[in-house]
């Protein structure tokens, strides 16, 4: 039986009507595909399923075989059609970088990225730091493997005293154009993986890859202001590309360790702080932690728990540097577990009192709690036990 799977309307994913042309066809792709290309949505999955989604519905739709059999029969007319299965944004720049040339569908913005020897790869690593060095900024040096050139063959992959030939299968061009339908494909030469060149003799030491397994050392700035979840690139930090072509870049996906007294909450920062019932009642000036060391922070009169109280530009700075947020002081007020006899014998005063003089909240919840009672709910008419 044929696995179950929920795939989109390719109309719908491009936003266009059954009745669209062949050039608003293109002109949707090139609007999503610019959308969600990697590049402006770094390290973002959602955006890149997006961007190959987009990719497949383009490849029905501009093909006129695939397109038919599609509208008369969905998903199920296009089995065993040779549909692309995009798993990554690279499957679909090879497949559609250069379909009608640099200057053509996407012009500069695909046509220049898969031309001559390829960059490195981009690499990902994690940062941990605590709230003070996400305020202040911090500067880290940060270990990881990363692949450099091999020492012996300075990369070719060649045995040393040998050299690397241009690959007959691809011509040195290190991809194969075939021709699928009215496309052009142009793919990744089998023979050569892309590389152009061939290696007869290679490097004892790297097996002809021509990298090494190292561990480098970097240094990583990061902004006042990043939270968790905030990607740094480092250009040119990743893995080497081909001889010649840019390395890839490091992406460094920031991590803030959870505070003893601060919790985060965009730029702001609210902070518990515990009170006694007489500091509520009767006003108190207290000590509160910010960021910037202790603060004196003013109790009114008649605080309630669960009062906020703000330390206007106390916060967080703002990555973009627009300020900083506040800190919000959450007053908790505390009852006490253990009373001396002198506390006990005050408090049993005050209760007496309060007795015959009842608080205008608690007034307000007597009569609410009355009314509870005494009026019954409507379409309640079942009586319970
Ligand atoms: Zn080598
Ligand atoms: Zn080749």
């Amino acid at each position: 039986m044929p696995m179950a799977t929920t795939k989109r309307d390719y109309y719908e994913i491009l936003g266009l009507q059954r009745s669209a042309s062949a050039d608003e066809i293109k002109s949707a792709y090139r609007q999503q595909a610019k959308k969600y290309h990697p590049d402006r949505n770094p390290g973002d999955q959602e955006a890149e399923r997006k961007f190959r989604e987009a990719a497949e519905a383009y490849e029905v739709l501009s093909d006129a075989e695939k397109r038919r059999r599609y509208d008369r029969y969905g998903h199920a007319g296009l089995e065993g059609a040779g549909v692309h299965d995009f798993r990554s944004a690279e499957e679909v720049f090879s497949a559609f970088g250069e379909i009608f040339g640099g200057s053509g569908l996407f012009g500069d913005f695909f046509g220049a990225r898969r031309r001559g020897p390829r960059a490195g790869a981009d690499l990902l690593v994690r940062l941990e730091i605590s709230l003070e060095e996400a305020a202040r900024g911090a500067t880290r040096t940060i270990e990881l493997p990363r692949k450099e050139y091999c020492d012996t063959c300075d990369g070719t992959g060649a045995k040393p005293g040998t050299v690397a030939t241009s690959c007959d299968y691809c011509g040195g061009r290190g991809q194969i154009v075939t021709a699928r339908g009215f496309f052009q494909m142009a793919q990744t030469c089998p023979a050569c993986g892309g590389e152009g060149v061939r290696v007869v003799d290679p490097c004892p030491s790297c097996r002809g890859s021509g990298r090494a397994d190292k561990i480098a050392t970097v240094q990583v700035r990061v902004p006042a202001g990043v939270d968790t979840g905030t990607i740094l690139q480092l250009r040119n930090q990743g893995e080497p590309g081909d001889p010649g072509a840019p390395r890839g870049n490091l992406r460094v996906q920031v991590q803030v360790r959870p505070h003893a007294f601060f919790i985060r909450k965009g730029n702001d920062l609210v902070c518990q702080v515990p009170i006694s019932f007489p500091q509520a009642a009767l006003g108190a000036e207290i000590e509160v932690p910010t960021l910037d060391g202790p603060a004196d922070l003013t109790i009114p009169r008649g605080t309630q728990s669960g009062d906020i109280l703000k330390l206007r530009g106390r916060g967080m700075p703002d990555l973009s540097g627009n300020g900083r947020g506040d800190e919000l002081v959450e007053v908790i007020i505390e009852t006490p577990k253990r009373l001396s006899p002198r506390q006990e014998e005050l408090l049993r005063e005050l209760a007496e009192l309060e007795h015959h003089d009842v608080s205008p909240r608690r007034k307000s919840f007597l009569e609410k709690l009355r009314d509870f009672f005494t009026e019954p709910e409507e379409g309640d008419a079942e009586p319970t036990r």
